[in-house]
């Protein structure tokens, strides 16, 4: 309907004749797509960002928010490059990150995701009755990880250990030197904190230490999700930033839990001491989570 009122609108103005039919899609979809160099880009829309490398083996994925955007990234990428998909990879197993695999039934050659994820994509597709509805990744890894050369580019994928899920993964474009986290940083926002899926906050401390040790200093990260006015770019004093919030949600409760105080006492709180930058909605998240991980419940 959308579409079929936006032409006629655009005829009836006369728009139509200075909007070639890429523009129109462009102007359909509302999503952006942003090129970060002649062959890296991302997509943001919906959900957690995606990133894309264009090779001489074809477009590389990274995540694939929904089935209702997913297609928009496709519509827009195709403009940029007429190559096939070859690798969908999966950074981790949550909905707004794998649910629009399904859009590239058909389009890609593999599917790329941590053991982890898969079994979770899995198991949450069972709960909600809906494994014919999805795409699972048909390639795994474990704690090595996994890479290829794909024509004068090598795409490696990291495992780090339990953070956010039990299944996070980070995708490299080496010579790109552009790296795809997923949720492992929350960019000046208040993070989910998956603990039914195997997060660990003292994990994913180790884990983006780990981040900071593998990745040179100058590589620039893609994240799933930012706070207001800020990005889902990120360099590496971004990571630590994130990395001594989560040790500041981690003391706040600590010292809570040994002065006597409750859970609903240390949700009371309008902002995580020691990082100021964290603000918005979901501050419950990961008090709630840290006062789990702590009283071991
Ligand atoms: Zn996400
Ligand atoms: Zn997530």
């Amino acid at each position: 309907m959308y579409r079929r009122a936006f032409l006629k609108s655009a005829a009836l103005l006369g728009a139509s004749v200075f909007l070639s039919n890429e523009n129109i899609a462009g102007l359909l979809a509302s999503g952006k797509l942003r090129m970060l160099s002649q062959h890296t880009g991302i997509y943001t829309e919906k959900g957690g960002t995606m990133a894309f490398l264009i090779t001489d083996e074809g477009i590389m994925v990274v995540d694939a928010q929904f089935p209702d955007t997913a297609p928009h990234f496709i519509e827009q990428v195709k403009e940029k490059s007429s190559l096939p998909f070859r690798y969908l990879f999966n950074t981790h197993h949550h909905f707004d990150h794998t649910s629009g695999n399904i859009a590239f039934k058909g389009l890609i050659k593999d599917g790329v995701a941590h053991k982890n994820s898969i079994a979770n994509q899995l198991a949450v597709a069972e709960k909600q009755g809906n494994v014919d509805g999805i795409l699972l990744p048909n390639m795994s890894f474990d704690k090595e990880g996994w890479s290829t050369q794909a024509g004068n580019s090598r795409i490696q994928a990291f495992y780090f250990g339990p953070a956010h899920t039990n299944g996070d993964s980070v995708i490299y474009f080496e010579k790109e030197n552009l790296a795809h986290v997923g949720d492992l940083c929350f960019n000046r926002k208040h993070p989910y904190i998956d603990r039914s899926a195997g997060a660990s906050i003292k994990g994913w401390i180790t884990v983006i230490d780990k981040i900071k040790t593998a990745f040179p200093k100058n590589t620039q990260f893609v994240c799933g999700h930012c706070g207001e006015g800020s990005d889902v770019l990120i360099f590496h004093p971004d990571l630590t930033l994130f990395e001594d919030y989560l040790g500041n949600v981690l003391h706040y409760v600590s010292q809570g839990i040994q002065a006597g105080k409750s859970k609903e006492e240390l949700l009371h709180c309008t902002q995580i001491p020691g990082s100021p930058l964290w603000q918005g909605e979901g501050i419950e998240r990961p008090i709630t989570a840290a006062f789990e991980e702590l009283s071991g419940a």
